[in-house]
């Protein structure tokens, strides 16, 4: 057998022994060093010799004046399992249950007729895999874990169980649920360990009404230097003169914009819900459309795009003093300097709600609307991958206005933990990670889109320029109420989404709405994207076929197990 052996100053008459042991027993003996008394240090020779344990897959053995130095330096080598033994039974046990692969031995403790023993259980034994072969691979995943700076903190487990049972136990399912579906909700994303740390810190307990350096509360100092980070951030991010960061959700948001720019009874023109638009543009069952006066604009029926013509009369006709532009389920690019000059011509404010794209506006792959609109706002929990929040950018004239909005307008006291969290996103948002990300979001998206085409679905407008989709599962004589159970049957996670003209009840709908920012976050790519489009088309084609579903099911299991979430 090949064994390579290394020692510093203390320990090397005894490796010159048991050198002389292996020889007579017919190893070939690699020797590392050191070769004299001159004293070294044994991080270098342990080093040295781990690599060359890797490099050649041979066993090797370490010497120091306990074997404490060296083991502690090899082990920090990933893939080396180097164990301290002084005596055959451990040396012995290394082997079997724990697969050691450098075994350490203190010159000071271990006699050497006793070491030479110890080396030769060490080499005669093997690993007996069975139930020691899962604990080893969780040694190798602590490593990987380690490597991709996944920190398995378990504070539910911690702290929550033991006051909490039931709560603890909900989450812990939640985590597996998370990790086991593919989850394509559009608006939906997993945000980093530093972003989830960050809105679980103490700044929960601190009240701090106000803003950073004119707050209601003492003791702000801290929270101010967060607000101050988050609130420069976000400004560099989109180029944007002002910034309010503390909106605790984006309905929040569009709320404080509506309360500093019109008044109640205003008329104010948004997009059509069931073509896309959201809640807070203007439904009857909103606030936005119990106190303004909404009057709505939509797509084309033949190209399912935003009919900018329409809009333009309809603006003209009724003179609104806002436009809103956003939506939730909207596939295409946004035109943001055809919706200004309609604004302007028809003297109307521009607001832009870009919860779902801020992500892709933030990476430069949707156009952004700063340099058009009066005010944006955006939630940070999408695309943009932060902690369930707002924010609002707006000129420094309506500075003041937007802020006052916020606060004392329609909140309290701003969480100040989740805009610590929201402070940590927007610095992963001017990284080039973020650009690679959002761009394999695009792709992504672009590949599932092709994908399901070719397997029989129709999109609304034919594609998608951004995250999401929308699918009409009508081809498949399902609703959307349906498509969502059977893909939910698959593990994966999607919602029901009315289509533009759509025949069925809100509860019904006609389609689904799929987007890619939470299985991009979890590293799928376009390969994956051919895997998934086949496996929803093999469910929503086959729902009755109990072989099909399986077959999709285990597409599905795959990729997650390809992609742990959190290394989960
Ligand atoms: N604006 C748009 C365009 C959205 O899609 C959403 C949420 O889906 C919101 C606002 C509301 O955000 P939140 O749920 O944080 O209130």
């Amino acid at each position: 057998m090949k064994v390579v052996i290394g020692c510093d100053h203390a320990g090397l008459v005894l490796k010159n022994e048991i050198i002389k042991s292996l020889i007579e027993e017919q190893h070939e003996v690699i020797d590392c060093g050191t070769y004299t008394a001159e004293s070294v240090d044994y991080p270098d020779i342990a080093e040295e010799l781990a690599h060359k344990v890797l490099d050649e897959k041979i066993p090797g053995v370490l010497i120091c004046g306990t074997g404490i130095g060296v083991a502690i330096a090899a082990n920090k080598i990933p893939g080396i399992r180097a164990a301290l033994c002084q005596n055959n039974y451990g040396a012995r046990l290394a082997r079997e249950h724990n697969d050691a692969n450098i075994l350490a031995i203190g010159a000071r403790i271990t006699a050497g007729a006793m070491a030479i023993e110890i080396v030769n259980t060490f080499l005669n034994t093997d690993f007996q895999a069975g139930r020691h072969l899962l604990r080893v691979e969780k040694i190798n995943k602590l490593e990987e874990n380690v490597a991709r700076g996944v920190k398995k903190v378990d504070y539910i487990d911690k702290y929550v169980k033991s006051v909490d049972p039931e709560v603890a136990a909900a989450i812990e399912k939640e985590e597996i649920r998370q990790s086991q579906k593919l989850e394509l909700i559009a608006s939906e994303n997993f945000v980093s360990r530093a972003v989830m740390a960050a809105q679980g810190c103490v700044m929960t307990n601190k009240y701090a009404e106000g803003l950073p350096g004119a707050r209601y509360y003492g003791g702000c100092e801290n929270v101010d230097v967060v607000e101050d980070i988050a609130r420069e951030r976000v400004k560099k991010i989109f180029a944007a003169e002002h910034a309010n960061v503390q909106p605790h959700s984006g309905a929040q948001a569009n709320t404080a914009v509506y309360f500093a720019a019109v008044k109640l009874g205003d008329t104010i023109m948004g997009m059509n819900l069931n073509h896309g638009g959201h809640l807070t543009h203007g439904s009857k069952v909103n606030l936005s459309g119990k106190y303004f006066n909404f009057v709505d604009y939509g797509v084309n029926p033949e190209s399912e795009m935003i009919d900018y013509d329409q809009l333009r009369e309809t603006a003209l006709q009724v003179k609104p003093k806002m436009i809103v532009a956003g939506a939730s389920a909207y596939p295409r690019t946004l035109d943001f300097k055809k919706f200004r000059e309609i604004a302007d011509e028809a003297g109307a404010l521009l607001f832009v709600d870009m919860a779902h794209i801020a992500g892709l506006v933030a990476a430069g792959l949707h156009p952004s609307p700063v340099p058009y609109a009066d005010f944006v706002a955006s939630t940070t929990h999408k695309t943009l991958r932060g902690p369930r929040g707002g924010f609002i950018l707006c000129r420094q004239e309506w500075a003041q206005k937007i802020d006052k909005a916020v606060f004392p307008g329609i909140q309290g006291g701003p969480l100040m933990h989740v805009i610590a969290a929201k402070a940590v996103c927007f610095k992963e948002a001017l990284t080039d990670d973020f650009k690679a990300y959002q761009n394999d979001i695009v792709v992504n998206a672009a590949v599932l889109a092709k994908g399901l085409i070719e397997n029989g679905l129709r999109l609304v407008s034919g594609g998608t320029d951004n995250h999401l989709m929308l699918v009409d599962v009508r081809p498949k004589n399902l609703t959307g109420k349906e498509a969502e159970a059977i893909l939910e049957s698959i593990n994966i996670t999607v919602n029901k989404n009315a289509i533009p003209f759509d025949p069925q009840k809100p509860t019904v709908t006609s389609g689904i709405r799929v987007g890619t920012p939470a299985i991009t976050s979890r590293g799928l790519k376009a390969d994956d994207m051919r895997e998934m489009a086949q496996a929803i088309a093999l469910a929503l084609s086959n729902p009755e076929s109990a072989d099909k579903l399986a077959e999709a099911r285990a597409i599905v299991g795959n990729l997650c197990a390809k992609y742990p979430l959190y290394g989960i």
